[in-house]
Order: C-alpha cells, then sequence, then structure tokens
C-alpha cells in the first residue's frame, strides 16, 4: 500500500480527511470499498457533463422491477469498448469505427438494473475489451460513481479488468493504484510465442512492451497476474524456459486456460490445429504442476494449483475460479457497449448464443427466454447425474460446461462420467500425501 494516491486520483474533499499513513494500514479489501465508496461522493457537477447530470437523474427517478435470478452472484464481463490498440491473429473481439464503446448512458441503464436484481448479494465486475486503457480513467471513474449511487447497503461489488498492458499510461497506473485494483494481463507464454500471434496494428510482436508494462505495475506496486491461453504451441513449450521466462520479466501469478476451437465447427469436420483437447489441456497442467511443486512453488504463485491444494487439504472450500462453480450459465454474463448480453467469451460464435437486450427487458427473463442458455441450464443439471460418482466431483463439480459440450462434440470416445480434471487432482493429492509422510516419519 506504499504510496497510495487517493487524495490525488479521487478527487474529493473527503479524502483530506482522513490521514494518509493510516491509509496504508487499511487491508487491501477495506481499502477498495472505501475508495469506491468516496468516489461515490463526488458531486456529480464535478464528475458528469451537463447531459450525463440529466441522464443520471432521468435513471435515478426510474421506478423498475427486475426479476430474481436462479445464482448466488454475478460475475459481469463488461466489453467497454471494442476498440483495441492489438490485432491479435486469432481474435474477433477488437473492432473499429463509431459505436464501439458503451455510452454513458447504456453504463447507467446497466448498472440500474443490474443492481436492481433482487436476490443477489455479490457482482463482480471485469472490466473488458477490446483495450480497456485506451478509454480514459474518468470512464471507469463515473462506472464506479454509477455502482456507488445504485448499490444497497448489502451489496459487495468488485472490480478487476483485463488488460494487454501494451502502453499503459501514467493516468491509468495512478487511477488503478488509487483505486487499488487487480490487473489481469493477456499474455501467450514465451516471445517467440507471444510474438508470432499478439500483434499491434502494424504486426509487430509485442512482448518486449508486456515487458515493460508489467515493469511499470510493480514499480506503481499494483497487484497483478496473467492468462496464458494454452494451444498447441504453448503446450509444446519447454516448460521450464517458460516459467524461468515469466519470472525474468517479474511475472510470479499466472493461471492457465485451454484454447477454445470455433464453435461454429460441427460434430465430425476438421477441427482448428492449434486445438488441444481438454485431456491434453489437464495433461498439460499436470506436468506444470509436477516441476511447479518440485522446483518453482516458492517462485510463482499459480492459483489454479494453491486452490486445488487449499481444497483438498480443506473439504468444503469454495474455489474461486467459474470452472468448479456448477453455475455459470446464471452467474456469468458477458455485457456489450450497446447493452446485448451473452454467456462468457468461450461461447463466441456458438449458435444462438446472444441472449438480448438489458436495454429492453431484464436479465431474468433474457436467461430464461434463451434456448442456449436453457440448455447450459440442463447441462449443468445433468451433470450430478453423470459424474456424481467421481471420485473428485465434489471439488470439480464437472468443469467448465463449455469444455464438456466441446468433448462430446468433437473427442472421438470421450465418457460422459469424468470432466478430465480427476486425472490433475490425484496427481495433486499424491504429491500431499507425500509430503505428509515425509513430515510425519
Ligand atoms: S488484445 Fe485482446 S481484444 Fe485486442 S486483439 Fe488481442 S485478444 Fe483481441
Ligand atoms: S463456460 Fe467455462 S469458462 Fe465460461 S463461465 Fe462457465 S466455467 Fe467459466
Amino acid at each position: 500500500m506504499n504510496g497510495i494516491i487517493p487524495t490525488i486520483q479521487l478527487e474529493t474533499n473527503l479524502t483530506s480527511m482522513l490521514n494518509a499513513s493510516e491509509l496504508e494500514k487499511i487491508a487491501t479489501q477495506d481499502y477498495r470499498q472505501m475508495s469506491a465508496y468516496l468516489i461515490g461522493q463526488i458531486s456529480e457537477r464535478d464528475l458528469l457533463d451537463t447531459e450525463e447530470q440529466n441522464i443520471f437523474h432521468i435513471e435515478i427517478q426510474r421506478e423498475i422491477t427486475v426479476q430474481p435470478l436462479i445464482a448466488k452472484k454475478l460475475v459481469i464481463v463488461l466489453k467497454a469498448t471494442r476498440l483495441c490498440n492489438l490485432r491479435c491473429t486469432y481474435c474477433h473481439s477488437w473492432a473499429e469505427g463509431p459505436n464501439q464503446t458503451m455510452s454513458f448512458e447504456i453504463m447507467a441503464i446497466i448498472i440500474h438494473k443490474i443492481l436492481s436484481i433482487p436476490n443477489i448479494k455479490r457482482f463482480e465486475f471485469v472490466w473488458h475489451g477490446g483495450e480497456v486503457t485506451l478509454l480514459k480513467p474518468l470512464f471507469f471513474q463515473k462506472l464506479i460513481w454509477l455502482q456507488q449511487k445504485f448499490k444497497k447497503p448489502e451489496h459487495h461489488i468488485t472490480n478487476s479488468m483485463q488488460s494487454n498492458v501494451v502502453n499503459i499510461s501514467d493516468d491509468w497506473l495512478s487511477f488503478i493504484k488509487g483505486i487499488g485494483m487487480h490487473v489481469g494481463i493477456s499474455l501467450d507464454g514465451v516471445p517467440a510465442i507471444h510474438d508470432s500471434r499478439r500483434v499491434d496494428y502494424r504486426g509487430r510482436g509485442t512482448s518486449q512492451r508486456v515487458a515493460l508494462g508489467i515493469e511499470k505495475l510493480k514499480r506503481h506496486n499494483i497487484p497483478f497476474g496473467a492468462l496464458i491461453v494454452v494451444d498447441k504451441q504453448v503446450y509444446k513449450t519447454d516448460h521450464r524456459k517458460m516459467l524461468d521466462y515469466f519470472i525474468k520479466i517479474g511475472l510470479n501469478n499466472i493461471e492457465f486456460l485451454n484454447i477454445v476451437p470455433d464453435n461454429r465447427i460441427p460434430s465430425g469436420d476438421k477441427i482448428d490445429s492449434s486445438y488441444i483437447t481438454y485431456a491434453d489441456f489437464i495433461s498439460f497442467l499436470t506436468q506444470i504442476f509436477i516441476i511447479w511443486w518440485n522446483e518453482y512453488r516458492t517462485k510463482i504463485v499459480i492459483p489454479q494449483f494453491s486452490d486445488f491444494i487449499h481444497a483438498i487439504k480443506f473439504p468444503g472450500t469454495q474455489l474461486a475460479a467459474c470452472y468448479w462453480s456448477e453455475n455459470c450459465s446464471q452467474e456469468v454474463i458477458t455485457i456489450e457497449p450497446n447493452g446485448n448480453v451473452s454467456p462468457c467469451d468461450k461461447y463466441v460464435g456458438d449458435a444462438n448464443s446472444q441472449y438480448g437486450s438489458l436495454l429492453k427487458n431484464d436479465l431474468a427473463n433474457l436467461l430464461a427466454n434463451s434456448r442456449h442458455n436453457q440448455t447450459a441450464r440442463r447441462e449443468e443439471q445433468d451433470v450430478f447425474n453423470k459424474m456424481r460418482q467421481c471420485r473428485w466431483f465434489y471439488l470439480c463439480q464437472g468443469g467448465c460446461p463449455h469444455d464438456r459440450v466441446i468433448n462430446r462434440r468433437h473427442v472421438v470416445g470421450y465418457q460422459d462420467d469424468c470432466c478430465g480434471t480427476g486425472k490433475l487432482l490425484a496427481v495433486i493429492a499424491e504429491f500431499l500425501d507425500k509430503e505428509q509422510n515425509t513430515v510425519l516419519s
């Protein structure tokens, strides 16, 4: 918390009433809540232009009735903008031209509707793009301000962001630090792989600029981690070289995500050559786990592993990632700049995966009337009957439903009685047992 600067960044007189050295002692979670609260205290005249003030007055006076969700929390992946400074070779997310960024009016309507859902108390907003740092921090200051205006006392709201951190500005660094936010970075492994696909609009690789972005985050003492997409190339990389590279650039918190095939390819048709099956992904994670456990566990944090270790040691622990939540079809949504809602990004391109506009309907209705969402819900309900006999079901809950659908569609001989994660969990348990026995002997 060194050098936290809410008094400068939050531009509110209230902060001058707080002692800066006291602020540094506040726990991260409390600090984030407090900084959001302080943003909510900024007067509308100091934050909004005249048109935005009018929009806000209309929205705050609008009485709306919203149906409850079949969920305990809601994760909102907010595609604040589709504009992007990169042109990653596999990406269909970026867009150019007008109307690619969420307007203040749409933002106000969405925040109002989301925070009016009667039975949800926890809301996790993920700022996503395109590239969110192409927008000014003021955009997100207004977003937090709106959250504070529409939140109820029992609500717990979190914000995090996903960025390529290429060209992250000083203004952004100060803002992120000011609000105490965690940054998720997108990275595709070692430079030889990353630079062949995560390229800018001139086709130049970006690994050096990502490393520079990481250096800046570290210099500002901003918490961050990276998401590494695992395809065939990453799968085949020398794992030690990859982990050494992450350590070299100061990246010591990573998660792995398996690549998504083109969702439009039907069963039996040829699939993209970079795709790896879920079984291969689990085999990759297992190899990484063994190396990590023996050589890297004091140098690099891999929450996927530490969460499983904790949950095996302390049964009943709730795992954080969506994959093991059993109800993501009701708990995770993506919102486009125009207010349209869809499931998580893994379903991009899947038939009927657009739920409709949140501007014209409420979320519970959109989910209930979507054939795609109802199929996903049935899939989640069925999994219990199909997989409950598995020793590891209490932990994995059948894993990611998208992976199950893709396995069934493309993997010859796929059995519906195990999602595949059990093989990794068995290895983790074996290593924990060995350690326990060594301690006891
Ligand atoms: S940075 Fe993200 S949104 Fe931009 S092109 Fe790459 S994957 Fe797509
Ligand atoms: S489909 Fe998979 S990746 Fe998407 S929210 Fe559900 S568990 Fe997470």
